[in-house]
């Protein structure tokens, strides 16, 4: 089989939103978004097989005339990290887009050609703001009676001591019924972003040890390996992070010296990961005696994100949730999962069913987009 054609798909209009969104990795100073957009590869074969993959801003020329079945050597040769030159291309999309070429030729999907563990996936309801206590009670408590089993409040308010707030007002409210996780994001350097020095972090993280917090999310930079490894051997919750991590290499350090016990890559955020990569990362981290807890990002595309996601982490065994974006009334399925089919969307005990469509297992939905798109 080989690659005949690759087009890229834009919006021509954004998705809208209901209200500014003004995400906590941008807060204070940045500017609220009001739209979504999408972009994403359509990898046509001399078979008509057509795969998909999200834009991750690598030239269609990288597959002009090249099998999908040598996924492995695209992999190494784009995105494997190992030497410079190898990674840094934003060829992950493409690399999705393999492998739903290489299902959709197979007539499976993805997860089982890799050797299937399990056909639904527990996710958790990432929310995005920084929000008056109140209305984080209230949401809580939404999320909840919609069947979610796990919850991600942000942290880094300009004082500390209002997160810890935030964090027990919600403990309050849903008592053990639901699994609360914290996100710090202190490896995004956003303006007027309130860093926390070493000691506030092992501090906060203490505090929210007490609250029976299930992990805390990136407490300080990705590359403070030091101070990350202190906090992760003074409490007993999990320390996280990783998100932004380039290469399957960035988590060596981490694991080796304690510093992360949940490892967080994203099929495409760093951008040299795709399916191979954050399967690879789950069983190095799996070597170690962690866990995987993927990143998946919010926007027009997080449908193609997300079953790319889940294709990976059915088949293995250490990765407890996967991080689902959902902050209503701005992130939800009508503005983050328009352009599919059938949306990828909870079950009552909070699973997501691994998509079993041939592929990466979703379909956009081309009536839908007729009007919408610009294809270079
Ligand atoms: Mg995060």
């Amino acid at each position: 089989m080989k690659v005949t054609k690759v087009e890229i798909i834009h919006n021509k209009q954004p998705i809208p939103l209901p209200e500014p969104w003004l995400s906590a990795w941008n807060a204070p100073g940045g500017k609220p978004v009001t739209s979504l957009g999408f972009s994403f590869y359509k990898v046509y074969t001399d078979e008509g097989i057509v795969g998909i993959g999200p834009h991750t801003g690598a030239s269609a020329s990288f597959l002009e005339g090249f099998d999908p079945f040598n996924v492995g050597t695209f992999w190494n040769t784009h995105m494997g990290g190992k030497r410079s030159g190898n990674s840094g291309k934003g060829a992950a999309g493409l690399e999705i887009a393999l492998w739903d070429i290489i299902g959709k030729a197979a007539g499976q999907p993805v997860y089982k050609l890799l050797g299937a563990c399990r056909d639904k996936i527990l996710v958790y309801a990432a929310t995005s703001r920084l929000l008056e206590k109140e209305q984080h009670v209230r949401q809580v408590m939404d999320i909840m009676n919609e069947g979610f089993k796990a919850v991600k409040l942000r942290l880094h308010r300009p004082n500390p001591w209002d997160d810890l707030a935030v964090v027990e007002a919600v403990r309050d409210v849903v008592g053990d019924e639901m699994t609360i996780l914290v996100d710090a994001n202190q490896n995004n350097p956003s303006i007027g972003y309130n860093f926390w020095p070493r000691r506030t972090a092992l501090k906060m993280a203490r505090e929210l040890d007490n609250l029976n917090v299930y992990y805390l999310e990136e407490p300080l930079p990705r590359k403070d390996v030091e101070g990350l490894a202190e906090i992760a051997a003074t409490v007993d919750m999990f320390i996280a992070g990783g998100e932004h991590s380039p290469t399957i290499y960035d988590f060596k350090e981490h694991l080796l010296r304690g510093a992360y016990d949940i490892v967080q890559p994203d099929v495409i955020l760093g951008g040299n990961m795709g399916i191979t990569g954050v399967r690879k990362v789950a069983e190095i981290a799996d070597y170690f005696e962690r866990s995987i807890i993927p990143h998946v990002c919010s926007g027009g595309n997080f449908s193609i994100g997300l079953a790319a996601t889940l294709q990976a982490m059915a088949t293995v065994s250490n990765c407890p949730l996967v991080e689902y974006p959902y902050d209503p009334p701005i992130l939800t399925t009508d503005t983050m999962q328009t352009i599919v089919k059938e949306p990828i969307l909870i079950d009552k005990d909070g699973f997501v069913k691994v998509p079993d469509k041939p592929g990466i297992g979703i379909e956009i939905d081309e009536e839908k987009l007729s009007e919408k798109v610009v294809v270079t």
